[in-house]
C-alpha cells in the first residue's frame, strides 16, 4: 500500500507526531494530490480535542487542502497531472440522492464522507490534509484558479466556502448591512467576501485589538463587543449577521441588532447550547439559522469568485513542528488570520 508523511495525533488532545500513514491505491476515478499547504481550521481543534464527541484516533486532521495533482486514475476527466487543486471537508457522497443531484453533497442522504475523522463507504478511516499527499475521488477535487497563491487558497476550501454559502443564501450585496461576529479564520473570509459582494460590513470583535486589520480587510465599521453600551447603539442595524465564534455567545444581544426580517446565521460550532428567548425572534419576525459548509459546485464558484476579486486568505505559514503551538494561539483568538502548514516540512523520524 502507498504511504505518505503526515502529522497525526495518537489520542484525544495529545500532541502531534510526524509519522507515515497508509493511503489507498488509485481507483479509476481517483486523483492523487501532492499537498503543498493545509490550513488549520478551528474544527480541527474541536475534533483533535474530542470536543464534538467521540472521534477516531490516530487522527490526521486537515480539510483545507491545496496542492498539485501528481497522478490520476484511468477514468479521470476533470483533472490532470500538474493541475493546481484543492479539497475541502468532504471526499465522497452517494451521488444519487436529491441533495447530491442538487450539488448539496454536504446533505447527502447516505451521509457525506468527511475528509478525516470519518469512514469511507468501504469502511476505511479517512485521513486529512496535514500530510504530503492525499487520494480523493475527482468529484471532490476543485480547481484553484490562476491568480490565487496555492498557500492562500488552502483556507478557502473550508473557511471560504463556509462563509460564502450563507452570504449568498441571504443575498449579501449592495444595500445590505452585514455584521460578522469574531474575526478569526472564518470571520476574516466573511469580511473579504461580503465586501467583494458589495455589502456594508461591520466587524464585531471582542476588543479593539483587530480594528486596524479589519479596515485592511475592507470592513467599513468595527465595534468591540466588550463595550456593552456601544452595542446597544447597534440595535436594529443589520440585515444579516454571520456568527463565526467558536465559543458560546449570548445570542440574544445579537438578535436585537437585526432589522425586522433580518437573519442571524451561526457557522461557529461550540459545544454548549445557545439560549434564545422566543420574543427576540418573534418581535421583528427574525430568522435564527445555521449553515454547514457548501456543495462542490458552490466551492468551485467561490474559488472563481475569489480569483475574480483578488481574494485569498490572510495567512501565517508554519512548519510541521509548530502546529501544537498554533492550536493554542487559535484557541486564544490570536491568529491573523489562518495558519497554513507548509507540508514539505513534515519529516517522520
Ligand atoms: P477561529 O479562527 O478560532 O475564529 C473564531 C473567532 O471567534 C476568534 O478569532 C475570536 O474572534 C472569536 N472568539 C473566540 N473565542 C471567543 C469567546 N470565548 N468569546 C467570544 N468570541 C470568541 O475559528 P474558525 O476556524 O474561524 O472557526 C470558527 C467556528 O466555526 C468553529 O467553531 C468551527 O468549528 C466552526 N466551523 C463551522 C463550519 C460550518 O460548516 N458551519 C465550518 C468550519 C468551521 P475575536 O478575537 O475577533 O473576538
Ligand atoms: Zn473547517
Amino acid at each position: 500500500m502507498p504511504t505518505t508523511a503526515a502529522l497525526s495525533v495518537p489520542s484525544a488532545g495529545s500532541s502531534f507526531e510526524q509519522t507515515t500513514i497508509e493511503q489507498r491505491e488509485l481507483r479509476d476515478d481517483d486523483v492523487r494530490i501532492d499537498i503543498h499547504y493545509a490550513g488549520i481550521c478551528h474544527s480541527d481543534i474541536h475534533q483533535v480535542r474530542e470536543e464534538w464527541g467521540s472521534a477516531i484516533f490516530p487522527m490526521t486532521p486537515g480539510h483545507e487542502i491545496a496542492g498539485v495533482v501528481s497522478a490520476v486514475g484511468d477514468a479521470v476527466t476533470r483533472h490532470k497531472v500538474g493541475d493546481r487543486v484543492g479539497v475541502g471537508c468532504m471526499v465522497d457522497s452517494c451521488g444519487e440522492c436529491d441533495y447530491c443531484k442538487d450539488g448539496e453533497e454536504q446533505f447527502c442522504a447516505k451521509g457525506a464522507v468527511m475528509t478525516y475523522n470519518g469512514r469511507g463507504y468501504d469502511g476505511e478511516e479517512t485521513k486529512g490534509g496535514y500530510a504530503q499527499s492525499v487520494v480523493v475521488s475527482e468529484r471532490f477535487v476543485c480547481r484553484v484558479p490562476d491568480g490565487i497563491g496555492i498557500d492562500e487558497a488552502a483556507p478557502l476550501l473550508c473557511a471560504g466556502i463556509t462563509t460564502y454559502t450563507p452570504l449568498r443564501r441571504y443575498a449579501a450585496g449592495p444595500g445590505k448591512k452585514v455584521a460578522v461576529i469574531g474575526l478569526g479564520g472564518l470571520g476574516h473570509m466573511a469580511v473579504k467576501l461580503a465586501v467583494a459582494m458589495g455589502a456594508e460590513v461591520t466587524v464585531l470583535s471582542r476588543s479593539m485589538a483587530k480594528a486596524d486589520d479589519a479596515k485592511t480587510l475592507g470592513a467599513h465599521h468595527y465595534q468591540a463587543t466588550e463595550d456593552a453600551d456601544a452595542l446597544k447603539s447597534l440595535r436594529g442595524s443589520f440585515d444579516l449577521i454571520i456568527n463565526t465564534v467558536s465559543a458560546n455567545l449570548r445570542l440574544q444581544t445579537y438578535m436585537s441588532m437585526l432589522k425586522p426580517l433580518g437573519a442571524l446565521v451561526n457557522v461557529g460550532l461550540p459545544t454548549q447550547p445557545y439560549e434564545v428567548s422566543p420574543g427576540s425572534l418573534i418581535g421583528g419576525s427574525k430568522t435564527l439559522a445555521g449553515s454547514n459548509i457548501g456543495g462542490i459546485a458552490a466551492t468551485q464558484e467561490m474559488l472563481d469568485f475569489c480569483a475574480e476579486h483578488g481574494i485569498g486568505a490572510s495567512i501565517e505559514t508554519i512548519p510541521a513542528d509548530e502546529v501544537d503551538a498554533a492550536y493554542d494561539r487559535v484557541v486564544a483568538g490570536d491568529v491573523r488570520y489562518r495558519f497554513v502548514i507548509d507540508t514539505s516540512t513534515i519529516a517522520p523520524a
